[in-house]
Formats: C-alpha cells, sequence, structure tokens
C-alpha cells in the first residue's frame, strides 16, 4: 500500500472524555467522542479506547489494515527517557505507567505518547494559530492552566521530557493553594476553577445576578460557557473578574517573551473558547505592558485555531514524524 493510503490515529485522553481523530495527511476523516471513567479500572479504560478508535475507523470508512500508527495526547508528567508517564492527575492507575507500549499491544502499530498540552501546542503549529511560526509559546486555559514550548521549530520537552508547564509560573507569593503542592502558582489564581470560585461568591454576594440566575453559585456547574452567557447578558462584576485573571496570564506571558522571546503565543482552552474575544486582548495588553518592549515588539498573540481537535490533530502528527508513518 502507499503511503497516501495509510491512516494515523489521533487520541486525546482525558480522565473524563477521549476523542479519537483519523487522520489522513491534514485533513481530519472523522472524529468520535467518549466518556472515559478510569475509576472502573484499567481494562475497562482501555476498552473504551479501543471502541471509541474502531468506531472513528468506520466512520472514516477505513479499515483497521490501513492504520500505520497512533499518538496519544495525555495529561500528566511524562519521563521521554524511559517512555513512561509518571503520574497523571485523575488517572490513579497512571503512576510510572507505559502507556505508549501498552496502546503499540491495543493497535498492534507504533504508539507514541505525549502530554496533552504539548501535543495541543504541536497542532497549533503543524496545522492551525501558530502555522510557520518556529518560537512558539502556547497556554491553555482549562480546569487547570496547560503550557507548552516550540523553539527553533522543535517541541521543548526539557531534560525529561516534563518542560512547558507555564500554568505553574509562579504569579502571587500570597496567592491560593496549587493542586501541585507549591502557592501562587498561574493556575491556582486564573485556571477555570479558581475563576469558578471567585464568581460564585460574586453571585453569592449579588454581584453577578444573570450568572446566579442561568448556573446558581455552585463552583461545579461553572463551566466556561455558563460564565460566557452570564457576561455576554450584561454581569459587570463577573466580565472584570475574567479580564482580571486574563491580566495575570498576560503577566506570565511577559516572563516568557522576555526569557524565550518567542514570535507567538497562542492562547487556547475552553475558557478562550467561550470568551476569547474578552480575555484575549486583555492578556496582549497586559504582556505588553509588562515585558521588555523591544522584545515584546514582535511578538503576536493569536486565540488557537483547531478548538478541540488540536490535541488529535497534534499527537497524529506527532506519531507520524516519530515513526515517519
Ligand atoms: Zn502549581
Amino acid at each position: 500500500m502507499a503511503k497516501k493510503d495509510y491512516v494515523v490515529v489521533g487520541i486525546d485522553l482525558g480522565a473524563t472524555k477521549m476523542l479519537a481523530g483519523v487522520l489522513q495527511g491534514k485533513k481530519v476523516l472523522a472524529a468520535v467522542k467518549a466518556k472515559t471513567d478510569p475509576s472502573g479500572g484499567e481494562r475497562e479504560f482501555f476498552a473504551t479506547i479501543a471502541a471509541t478508535v474502531a468506531k472513528a475507523l468506520e466512520e472514516a470508512g477505513v479499515k483497521p489494515s490501513r492504520l500505520a500508527a497512533v499518538g496519544a495526547g495525555c495529561p500528566g508528567v511524562l519521563d521521554y527517557r524511559s517512555d513512561r508517564i509518571v503520574s497523571s492527575a485523575n488517572i490513579p492507575f497512571i503512576k510510572d505507567y507505559p502507556l505508549a507500549r501498552k496502546l503499540q499491544k491495543l493497535f498492534k502499530v507504533p504508539a507514541a505518547v505525549e502530554n496533552d498540552a504539548n501535543m495541543g501546542l504541536y497542532g497549533e503549529q503543524q496545522f492551525g494559530a501558530a502555522a510557520g511560526c518556529e518560537h512558539v509559546a502556547g497556554f491553555f486555559l482549562g480546569t487547570g492552566i496547560g503550557g507548552a514550548l516550540i523553539l527553533d521549530g522543535r517541541l521543548y520537552r526539557g531534560s525529561s521530557g516534563a518542560a512547558g508547564e507555564l500554568g505553574h509560573i509562579f504569579v502571587d507569593p500570597l496567592g491560593p493553594a496549587c493542586g501541585c503542592g507549591n502557592r501562587g502558582c498561574l493556575e491556582a489564581l486564573a485556571g477555570r476553577l479558581a475563576l469558578a470560585g471567585e464568581a460564585a461568591a460574586l453571585a453569592a454576594r449579588g454581584g453577578a445576578p444573570r450568572l446566579m440566575n442561568d448556573a446558581g453559585a455552585d463552583v461545579r456547574k461553572l463551566k466556561s460557557g455558563a460564565l460566557a452567557r452570564a457576561v455576554e447578558a450584561g454581569d459587570k462584576q463577573l466580565k472584570d473578574l475574567v479580564r482580571r485573571k486574563a491580566v495575570l496570564v498576560g503577566l506570565a506571558m511577559a516572563n516568557i517573551v522576555n526569557t524565550l522571546d518567542p514570535e507567538c503565543v497562542v492562547l487556547g482552552g475552553g475558557l478562550v473558547e467561550a470568551m476569547g474575544d474578552l480575555i484575549v486582548p486583555a492578556a496582549e495588553e497586559s504582556m505588553r505592558r509588562h515585558a521588555m518592549p523591544d522584545i515584546s515588539a514582535h511578538v503576536t498573540v493569536v486565540p488557537a485555531k483547531l478548538g478541540d481537535l488540536a490535541i488529535v490533530m497534534g499527537a497524529a502528527q506527532w506519531a507520524r514524524s516519530k515513526f515517519d508513518a
């Protein structure tokens, strides 16, 4: 079979959901979503992965024999020297875990695994908002804040594979506790959970009536979409809160700009998808106010373009380049 007849599958693998996409060249032939539940154990988790990929191949009209490689983006800290995931928040059985080898066994083709934020930025640099850029930093504002770096045209993985944790840039010595064990990280102050916590307090005090009406004051229910709808409907104090969070993101961006001199900073994730018009300009303005002007002058700040498909496309392309598939 000619190389162009083969396909590569990219998987965005999370603790609550996954998305599997079938790529032929740059084209996504099909993408299928599924719920994941790691508490059901390893075997059930892999059964879900197998079924979702099989469904995606079927929807793409592709026989499994045309599958050349699989790539997956997974949350967690990786060690590329041992090709293992050191740990992954919310997936308990992933601890010093050879996920790539397990996927290889499951699909009987070469498999590559990388950190999900790394794959998201790689996807944006290969196919999306940062196409053609050699020096890129990415901030992904979701439940937490993921980050990734591409330097000299290559994904920068550091000495072990854990580089690019931009969500844990330190921004406030008196800041709240972070999931990583430290205090005052960008994620602890400006991730969606942090924003939702403050938004809930605001709603409970009567400062965000639209939000209170629409979604209430339960932090777990204040997803990006609910926050965006309330801002859109006129909750001014909530809008101001979102803007102040974006200013903090801009501060971390300024540190990265001064340190690495990138040509492009990509902002993505659920919060940016829902409120990019508010967040991206506020973060950019803050970055320009805090970074050295001679360096920031040539930096562009762009919203991510590929949405849900960034990690899928990045992981597929990563596997393709790794195995020359
Ligand atoms: Zn942290």
